[in-house]
């Protein structure tokens, strides 16, 4: 673990070590202060003049030019050392995102988005930190300790033992306390976060907790999320209450126990009052290497947290990887065929067993059937968003898995029930579909989606904005900017997964009308709700939680008289029903 956080370091160890000797010259100049002032002190005990002024002069001008030495150091750590930091969370920032895009849907699955977005962003803000400020923090309290150690003994061994053993003890108990508030703050912050969720809630869900008259049963949750948030940050600043004031309350006491001990040796002219002055000047330096230390402690701590945890995201394997072997899928005609596929997303749950289905290419195979059949899935394993556990899957007979995930997924295009529209304009949203395309291609296929018309009747055309502080798109103008991304595409594999499901009736019959020539010339699977919708296919499924049911044509399906006739029959009576 420690390996692979150094390895961090790499890029940037100029910078490191500049600003790990610029720590090192703070601490030791700190050390510098008290013994030229024991020196002075010295001097006057030994008895002197007024030629003294000179000498003063020189020590003076020779302090001056220390701190501002030290004022230089100060700021190459202040700003350099966050420099370090900064840029080498940049790079696991990076690395992180660019891990996280090869993923597999199914990890997305798995964790909320709320969890992943804290990994990458608060997480390694810990880590951060903890790359520059630990080693600094280390570097400055040992060097202030150890060089004050040694100094100190050579005025007095034995007073200098009695201090340095008391600090130990006390700095344990320190770094105990900070622990103890670090994680009573960062409780706080979850708090704040399940407030903030709660608050986010309530507003959305305003009209529905009205239209229930369940105001009060809002305000009673909301107190207690508030309440608990309240009591968090009360803990928080009794541990940090206690641990300010006990780091005060060492310093405190060293004093006392230089003052005490040095005092015996004083009255049994062991040490004279040059040497104890400078005792406590030293003791007043320690305040600064003791929160330095303890911060060390709970900075480690959160810090080596949160690069575990970035750690075992950059651990999950990505998504199938390609092999030497692996294919390209050229001139793709768009035969597709199932043999005796199995599939489930949990070991405990079978979805599809010893399903076969094939299509031949410019074909439309339609499904239908209840929800929860398992259409949607059938279309996601085509792309290999997941991998099936039997059976193959093969586009012109060759098995995509010998095939280069990238090249598979460029073929097809998917058109599913909700749109998901990137923030951006537009032209950046219909782009997304082939990203080299020409202005010119862009309105071509905005026109084939028959979108052309209403972005031409907006203030800034393709250049409006979509998304959260954008225009607000209806459903049916969405889908119309996702049909164009997919003929700007314009792959010989279509997916069509309820492309019109959530729509009202008119916009359905415009779009029905893109889709259909979208899929002119393509080898398609749609998804339909509506079944007037796929009469023409070729081929018509119908899929069950028992796998395929019936399989046909329209006219040979209705003579049937089965499941699909009375779907049909159903719809055409005016019922829409979702089940059968
Ligand atoms: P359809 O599209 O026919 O309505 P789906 O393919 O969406 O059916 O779902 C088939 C079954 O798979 C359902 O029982 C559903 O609960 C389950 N399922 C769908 N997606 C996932 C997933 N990501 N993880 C686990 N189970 C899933
Ligand atoms: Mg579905």
């Amino acid at each position: 673990m420690v390996k692979r956080f150094i390895k961090y370091y790499k890029n940037h160890m100029g910078l490191f070590i500049l600003d790990l000797f610029c720590a090192f010259g703070i601490a030791a100049l700190d050390l510098v202060f008290p013994m030229i002032t024991r020196r002075v002190m010295y001097d006057i005990e030994s008895g002197i003049d007024i030629t003294y002024i000179r000498t003063l002069g020189i020590f003076t001008a020779i302090l001056i030019g220390l701190y501002v030495v030290k004022y230089i150091f100060n700021y190459i750590v202040n700003y350099w050392g966050h420099v370090v930091g900064v840029r080498m969370q940049y790079d696991m920032r990076k690395d992180v995102f660019k891990h996280l895009q090869t993923l597999p849907v199914k990890y997305f699955d798995d964790n909320k988005t709320g969890q992943i977005m804290s990994r990458i962003v608060n997480d390694l803000m810990q880590v951060s930190e903890l790359a520059h400020h630990g080693p600094e923090d280390l570097f400055i309290s040992l060097v202030m300790f150890i060089g004050s150690f040694i100094l100190l003994c050579t005025i007095n061994v034995k007073l200098t033992l009695i201090v340095f053993a008391f600090l130990p003890v006390l700095l344990y108990f320190a770094a105990k306390k900070r622990v103890k508030m670090a994680k009573a703050f960062k409780e706080v912050r979850k708090k704040i976060a399940n407030v903030n969720a709660q608050l986010e809630n309530s507003i959305a869900g305003v009209r529905v907790s009205k239209s229930f008259t369940n105001e009060e049963y809002e305000v009673e949750k909301f107190s207690e999320g508030n309440e608990k948030f309240k009591n968090a940050r009360t803990y928080a600043y009794k541990y940090m209450a206690e641990f300010a004031s006990g780091v005060r309350f060492i310093t405190d006491v060293l004093n006392v126990v230089v003052i005490f001990a040095g005092g015996i040796f004083l009255i049994r002219r062991e040490i004279n009052v040059a040497d104890l002055a400078t005792y406590l000047i030293f003791i007043g330096l320690f305040m600064q290497p003791i929160r330095r230390l303890t911060g060390f402690v709970e900075q480690y701590q959160s810090g080596m947290a949160g690069f575990e945890r970035f750690i075992e995201l950059m651990d999950i394997e990505p998504e199938v990887k390609d092999r030497d072997d692996s294919v390209e899928l050229e001139n793709v005609v768009g035969d597709i065929e199932f043999k005796n596929v199995s599939f489930q997303y949990d070991d405990n749950k079978s979805i599809l067993s010893d399903l076969s289905l094939n299509i031949k290419h410019g074909e439309t195979l339609a499904m239908v059937g209840p929800s929860g059949g398992g259409k949607t899935t059938i279309c996601q394993l085509l792309p290999r968003f997941y991998e099936i556990n039997k059976g193959d899957i093969t586009v012109d007979n060759v098995n995509i898995h010998d095939v280069k995930l990238k090249s598979l997924r460029q073929n097809i295009g998917v058109v599913q029930q909700d749109v998901f529209l990137f923030t951006g304009t537009i032209k950046e949203n219909i782009l997304y579909g082939r990203p080299d395309a020409t202005d010119e291609e862009i309105i071509q296929a905005a026109k084939k989606a028959n979108i052309h018309e209403f972005i031409m009747t907006l203030n800034e055309g393709y250049n409006t904005y979509v998304g959260e502080r954008g225009v607000k798109l209806s459903g049916g103008q969405k889908q119309r900017i996702s049909i164009a991304r997919v003929f700007l595409k314009n792959p010989p594999i279509l997916i069509l997964d309820e492309a019109t499901s959530a729509l009202d009736n008119e916009s359905e019959a415009i779009i029905q009308k893109s889709l259909e020539e979208l899929s002119k010339g393509r080898t398609a699977i749609i998804v339909a709700h509506r079944l007037s919708t796929i009469k023409n296919a070729d081929n018509i499924i119908v899929i069950t939680s028992e796998g395929i049911e019936e399989k046909g044509n329209h006219e040979e399906l209705m003579s049937k008289e089965g499941i699909y006739t009375r779907l049909y029959n159903a719809q055409f009576k005016g019922f829409i029903p979702d089940e059968i």
